[in-house]
């Protein structure tokens, strides 16, 4: 794979992917982490006098939803830098390409919401031969959208001379890292709601971990495997084997996978139903388990603080209702107090930090969630595939 350093980039136009999918509220960016992961490309390009042409999609938009649209990144995006940035009218078409040819060296234009071309998605070839037409280089710093085989990620890179950015290398080599030459103990932290996507990462992190801990609704097919109660807790029943599975590895391999030994239960997800501590295990029926209790969160607190390497991916609970926060809380703050090397990988874990202003006081945070899980477990990374 070509580094940023690696090619040319003077006078060029360069069409750089990025990850500008950032929280909007009023239209304004409320979460700006994102754009400030790009900053360094960025700035690099414009330091050698590229004319940057920025890539992002926004969202999920179904047409051209104006309330998707990049302005509000693309004045925050001027705020930051400094630079004179321009949004384009659309994606692709004559309008935008006048444009990509007025631009002066150290200029940015963004264009508009790629989502708002149905070809992005379809990866359709005319409009990656579109998007190409409008740069001479193209360079991929969207971690963010790597596992996606889209116009913007795969189409573009197959037509033009490319290079991966700054933030995508440094995702790499922190991820490849954690699996390759981890400083031990390596703990792997599981949470979040999404087994199916995490199974795969379950049973990597118990061939490299010393210790894989699961929390957050992900342990109910595990404690379901084992033959306890879950009453109403969120549990695919597609689930339970999967995580019978990966306990029996476990336990063939010698490998330590450990589950929660106590919960906070609760009526409803409602942060008004009655709720309790739960000593143990075997949930009644009409309560569902929301969060890990106090002497779980212990434990797991002292593995994460006595570990070289800690990856932490997905909430412990349903942290974003007051009763249900508490074990989130308490592991996020052991990730941030610990003294080893700490990664936090993507989504609601980042937006638990954020919430707690501890995203600072972790090692590397994420710019992918399902990309760094994907990358974790070994698949194949159609963006990544098209940069070699
Ligand atoms: P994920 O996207 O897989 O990381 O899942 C994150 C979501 O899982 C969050 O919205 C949490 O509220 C939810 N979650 C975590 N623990 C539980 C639980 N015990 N029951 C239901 N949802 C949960």
């Amino acid at each position: 794979m070509r580094r940023l350093s690696d090619i040319e980039v003077q006078d060029k136009r360069v069409l750089v992917r990025v990850d500008f999918n950032v929280p909007l509220s009023d239209g304004r960016v409320t979460d700006d982490s994102r754009i400030r992961a790009a900053l360094p490309t960025i700035e690099e390009l414009r330091r050698r006098g590229a004319r940057v042409i920025l890539l992002s999609h926004l969202g999920r938009p179904r047409d051209r939803e104006p309330e998707l649209s990049l302005r509000p990144v693309a004045d925050r995006l001027g705020e930051l830098t400094g630079a004179r940035v321009t949004l384009a009218p659309g994606v692709v078409g004559d309008d935008v390409r006048a444009l990509t040819e007025e631009l002066e060296p150290g200029d940015v234009l963004v264009l508009e919401n790629l989502r708002f071309e149905p070809g992005e998605t379809a990866n359709d070839e005319d409009f990656a031969r579109a998007l190409a037409a409008l740069g001479d280089v193209y360079v991929d710093d969207a971690f963010g959208a790597v596992h996606r085989a889209h116009a913007s990620t795969v189409g573009v890179a197959a037509l033009l001379p490319s290079a991966e950015g700054l933030l995508l290398e440094r995702e790499l080599s922190t991820l490849r890292g954690l699996l390759e030459d981890p400083e031990r103990p390596l703990v792997a932290l599981l949470g979040g709601a999404k087994v199916t996507d995490k199974i795969g990462v379950v049973l990597r992190f118990l061939d490299v971990a010393d210790v894989v801990m699961i929390g957050g609704s992900m342990c109910f097919p595990f404690l379901a495997a084992q033959g306890h109660a879950v009453g109403a807790s969120r549990c695919d029943p597609d689930d339970v084997e999967p995580a019978r599975q990966a306990l029996e590895y476990a336990s063939s391999q010698g490998r330590r996978l450990e589950l929660p030994e106590d919960l906070v239960i609760a009526r409803a997800l409602d942060a008004h139903a009655p709720h309790r501590e739960l000593a143990g295990v075997e949930v009644p029926d009409g309560w569902m388990g929301l969060d890990i209790g106090p002497r779980t969160a212990e434990r797991f607190r002292d593995e994460i603080l006595a570990a070289g390497t800690v990856f932490w991916n997905g909430p412990m609970g349903v942290f974003e209702l007051e009763p249900f926060a508490a074990g989130t809380r308490a592991v996020a703050e052991a990730v941030a107090a610990a003294p080893g090397t700490t990664v936090v990988g993507g989504g609601d874990s980042v937006a638990a930090l954020v919430e707690l202003g501890l995203q600072d006081s972790v090692s590397h945070v994420s710019t992918g969630g399902g990309a760094s899980l994907e990358l974790l477990e070994g698949k194949r990374l159609p963006g990544l595939e098209a940069l070699t």
